[in-house]
């Protein structure tokens, strides 16, 4: 891959420690969002990393993929479907459970976010063991969609969460 834009801005990615629990190495990109330039990198570096995959929509998982998934399909001329967490989404969906070290959590879709076979791009902030997007790309299943790609601006390489997702492609613009 050529030389992201978003090269100058890497020390806006922050690495808080134990947050949320002992242990965790939290990739915070509050900073990077601050940053005007910084935020027009990220959103033009995912643009050209995505340029040779063929799809229809962008989805983009609460909360932090929204942030990227809006402009991105801005960008692009797409429309956006959103994966959400449980209680959000107002019409009929589909929910699904996923398991965490402890215990689930679960992401719902509206049944009508995809339309029969559209192609659909999953974007997130961050992969780390995979779990969060393999449920959103079995929702984009479930509804009808096809999962054309994951993508996220961070990969934490070491949890292996890309293995989970390897049905499609896997693109990430940053691996820790
Ligand atoms: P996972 O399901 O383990 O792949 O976790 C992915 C989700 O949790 C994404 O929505 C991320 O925003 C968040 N996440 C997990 N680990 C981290 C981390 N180390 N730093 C920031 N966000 C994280």
């Amino acid at each position: 891959m050529t030389e992201l834009a978003l090269t100058p801005y890497l020390p806006l990615i922050r690495t808080v420690p134990d947050f949320p629990k002992p242990g965790i190495l939290f990739k915070d990109i509050t900073p990077l969002l601050q940053n005007g330039d910084a935020l027009r990198a990220v959103i033009d570096d995912l643009a050209a990393a995505v340029a040779h995959l063929d799809f229809d929509v962008v989805v983009g998982v609460e909360s932090r993929g929204f942030l990227f998934a809006a402009p991105l399909a801005y960008k692009l001329g797409k429309g956006l479907a959103l994966v959400r967490k449980p209680g959000k989404l107002p019409a009929v969906k589909l929910r699904q459970e996923y398991a965490l070290e402890y215990g689930t959590d679960a992401m719902e879709m509206h049944v009508d976010a995809l339309q029969p076979g559209q192609k659909a791009l999953l974007l997130d902030d961050v992969l780390a063991t995979g779990g969060t997007a393999m449920a959103a790309a079995t929702l984009i299943e479930r509804v009808g969609g096809k999962l054309a790609a994951s993508v996220f601006l961070v990969e934490l390489g070491f949890l292996n969460g890309r293995e989970r997702l390897s049905t499609a492609p896997v693109v990430s613009l940053l691996q820790w």
